[in-house]
Formats: C-alpha cells, sequence, structure tokens
C-alpha cells in the first residue's frame, strides 16, 4: 500500500474542518456536503499545479463552500459575536495562508479556528 500523500492528507483534514463547521451551523445537507466535495476535487487540481499551497487548502476549501453556500442557501457561518445589528457571516483570515481563523470584521475579533465552530462555545446554543 501506498502511503497517502501530503496533499491527499491534507484535502482530507481540510475536507473534515469545513464539515465540522457546517455541522455546527446545522448545514450539512446532503447537498451542501456535496459543495465541499466539489471544491476539494478543484483544489487538489490546484495544488497539483501549485504545490506550495498545499498548507493553504483549509481556508481556501472553507472560502469555497462559504461562496457556493451564499448562491444557493445564504451567508455562513453567521456571526455568533454580535448580538445586535444584521446578521452577518464571518470571514476567513488569513485569504491565502496556513491556520486559517473565522473571524468577525465588526467586531474585530477572531471567533474559532476554522474546524472549531462548534467548539467555540459560540456556535451552537444561544449563550446568555
Ligand atoms: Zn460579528
Amino acid at each position: 500500500m501506498e502511503p497517502i500523500s501530503p496533499l491527499e492528507q491534507a484535502l482530507h483534514a481540510a475536507r473534515a474542518l469545513v464539515l465540522a463547521d457546517l455541522v455546527a451551523g446545522k448545514v450539512a445537507e446532503a447537498d451542501v456536503v456535496s459543495l465541499v466535495e466539489e471544491s476539494v476535487v478543484q483544489r487538489r487540481w490546484w495544488v497539483d499545479q501549485w504545490p506550495e499551497g498545499v498548507q493553504y487548502v483549509a481556508g481556501l476549501v472553507a472560502q469555497d463552500v462559504q461562496d457556493a453556500l451564499l448562491e444557493r442557501h445564504g451567508r455562513w457561518p453567521l456571526c455568533p459575536v454580535c448580538g445586535t445589528g444584521d446578521p452577518h457571516a464571518l470571514d476567513v483570515e488569513p485569504e491565502l495562508g496556513p491556520d486559517p481563523h473565522w473571524v468577525c470584521h465588526q467586531a474585530g475579533v477572531k471567533v474559532a479556528a476554522v474546524g472549531s465552530l462548534g467548539s467555540s462555545g459560540l456556535g451552537g446554543a444561544p449563550s446568555s
């Protein structure tokens, strides 16, 4: 058996992280999961062209899925930090870099690492 390549490991991790955040936001329906798969396929091609980009795939897959969801379902993930004002989505930062996080630009805070929305204590039940 061949060892799993670093690329496949990175893609597998990216898929798992983004799925975890989708589950945390309760939007992990079948058609949404297929958006993640589409992104992973595209990013596999992309990293083939640019191997140094392998460490960026988690943030990129998160952004791909966010863009695709905006067209089909609406904003995701909704900001759990701001209790007032218009509902708004979190952004991935850095857009192209390792160790991606969800941030709220209105509050100017890092909310959670990509993959950790559900364990931030903010993505689930409303806090009092
Ligand atoms: Zn916010």
